[in-house]
């Protein structure tokens, strides 16, 4: 079994779909045709609403996610990446020019199920036990922790990425551009926003601090984050 960055619960509705998740540890037969797969949403469509609407997960699940999904199978097959764990596929490409098609989309393709395991109905509040200590200890409390994620979220300029993550132990807040991700920089990720456009035009138009602030509040899924600390 590949190291896992989800548990199975987070997304798998279905136990067949199990065998076809690179990540999860595939069977390399599941992998011979179409080595990467769009892994479930961990919810239904509207499951988010109202502040991430159905036609929203429509198109950015439906369409931008599994674009990526397409895309990284078309660029991949044949070569020895197809035979990569997702993780591996993104570690083996991080920084390298002549690869950045396969990075680009492997990247997309990891960070965007990470965005979603990250969500859920009736989220946001405030994290508790190791991950509230953590984030008191490195931030000074939540207050600050949140100002400064909304912070990197807002401040992204164009495409990418506001992140809170473990860096050689220290809980710290970053953004990345475009389909960058802390895994290609050795740090372990716990949540991450997604700020591209696509995310919350059709919802929020030009209002990203409306989306951010929505998804803080009322959508991260701190149980997701305190297992991913628990792991890293
Ligand atoms: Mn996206």
């Amino acid at each position: 079994m590949n190291q896992a960055p989800f548990r199975r619960r987070e997304f798998l509705a279905a136990a067949a779909a199990l065998a076809a998740v690179p990540f999860l540890g595939a069977p390399s037969i599941a992998r011979a045709a179409s080595p990467f797969v769009l892994p479930p949403l961990p919810y239904g469509d509207a499951a988010l609403e109202p502040v991430i609407s159905a036609r929203t997960i429509g198109f950015h699940y439906g369409k931008h996610h599994k674009a990526y999904v397409d895309n990284l199978n078309k660029l991949v097959a044949g070569t020895d990446m197809a035979e990569m764990s997702l993780e591996k596929a993104i570690l083996a490409t991080a920084g390298v020019p002549e690869k950045a098609g396969v990075f680009n989309n492997a990247a997309q393709v990891w960070n965007h199920t990470f965005y979603w395991a990250g969500m859920k109905a009736n989220g946001g509040g405030k994290p508790r036990g190791a991950l509230a200590k953590k984030i008191d200890a490195a931030f000074g409390g939540y207050d600050a922790m949140r100002r400064e994620l909304a912070a990197a979220a807002g401040g992204q300029f164009g495409s990418g990425w506001a992140w809170l993550v473990m860096d050689g132990g220290k809980l710290k807040v970053m953004k990345t551009g475009n389909a960058e991700n802390p895994l290609a920089k050795g740090m372990k990720p716990l949540l991450t926003i997604d700020v591209w456009e696509h995310a919350y035009y059709l919802d929020y138009q030009n209002r990203r601090a409306d989306y951010v602030n929505a998804v803080l509040d009322k959508l991260v899924n701190w149980d997701f984050a305190a297992e991913n600390l628990a792991r890293a």
